[in-house]
């Protein structure tokens, strides 16, 4: 299909699960206008443009992970600053919830640093998502790798997305994780799907990475037999002490197309604009909004990584006319 075909004015199309790596190349490779043209028309006539979903990350266990993920300063092996914490208490989850809600979330994500969850953990996060869920706030969680079973026990406690990112493409990934493979990744995404969760996945740019390997993440992740609900984009946070600190900046131009590329093979997903916005100008990230990104997280931290303040976020949102997703 063509692009003319699948960007066809004011005609929502399926989404399509045969994306090859040559259409997706093929993305990549148009005049910059051409690109941004057709990810804005796929963006309206599935979204309202104007419209921006509000999700807020706390980290409920930070630090001290036995995975070798090269961007990551939670993992232990790796000396950045970040000392390892235990579980926060249920009744600080909560608070923070609230603190999101009335700030204007709608989504409360809650992410820790575990290869995978163990069984008396789940028990807590399973209570901490009945809590938020309680709040009026849709779930998120992160934990790491899940198994059927416990992918199951999250679904009945009510949450309603999982984060599980493939990060990169599947030729670059044992350039950057070790610990685990792609495949283990594919298994975990399995899992939470057949639970009947929402699933959130995505990646990671500015890794080092070729344009091939952006190509056969997008690919990928397009190729999934449903699409994830939410695709997270993260520009990667070059932290000092991690393998990838001292990595070349990826050019933002770069990262605008991941997103309209993104947008035009996943019409229907809500597309994140990720980590790495504290680093952004605002006239990167309006080009990211208009290559179709309609999602960010809202709050000063992203797990352990600056993230731009509430009010900067509002000030930009309010500047260009963008507004909460209902
Ligand atoms: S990304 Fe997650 S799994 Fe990887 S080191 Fe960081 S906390 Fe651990």
């Amino acid at each position: 299909m063509s692009l003319a075909q699948e960007t066809a004015p004011l005609t929502a199309h399926p989404p399509r699960h045969d994306w090859t790596r040559e259409e997706v190349r093929a993305l990549f490779a148009l005049p910059f206008p051409e690109l941004m043209f057709g990810a804005a028309q796929v963006h309206r006539q599935n979204f309202d443009p104007a419209e921006v979903q509000i999700s807020t990350l706390l980290s409920i266990k930070t630090g001290g992970c036995p995975e070798d993920c090269a961007y990551c300063p939670q993992a232990q092996r790796y000396d950045t600053g970040v000392t390892a914490e235990k579980l926060m208490s249920l009744e600080a989850v909560l608070a923070e919830a609230r603190a999101a809600r009335d700030g204007g979330a709608q989504r409360f994500c809650m992410g820790a640093a575990w290869r995978s969850p163990k069984d008396r953990d789940l028990d807590n996060v399973c209570a901490m998502v009945e809590g938020v869920k309680a709040l009026g706030l849709e779930t998120c969680a992160t934990l790491g790798m899940l198994t059927a079973e416990q992918a199951k026990r999250l679904k009945a406690s009510g949450l309603d997305y999982y984060n599980h990112n493939l990060d990169t493409s599947p030729e670059f990934y044992a350039e950057i994780i070790t610990t685990r493979t792609y495949r283990d990744r594919l298994d975990t995404l399995e899992h939470v799907r057949e639970a009947g969760i929402h699933v959130c996945c995505g990646g990671i740019v500015g890794m080092g990475e070729t344009l091939e390997d952006r190509v056969g993440m997008i690919a990928t992740l397009a190729s999934l037999p449903v699409h994830p609900e939410s695709v997270p984009i993260n520009m990667l946070v070059r932290v000092e002490g991690t393998p990838l600190a001292q990595e070349a900046a990826l050019d933002p131009l770069d990262f605008v197309r991941t997103i309209a590329v993104a947008r035009i093979c996943m019409p229907a997903s809500v597309v994140r604009l990720s980590a790495g916005r504290e680093d952004m100008s605002e006239e990167t990230q309006a080009l990211c909004f208009l290559a179709g990104a309609n999602s960010i997280f809202y709050g000063p931290k992203l797990l352990t990584t600056p993230n731009p303040g509430r009010d900067r976020d509002m000030a930009l949102l309010g500047k260009l006319g963008l507004r909460p997703m209902e």
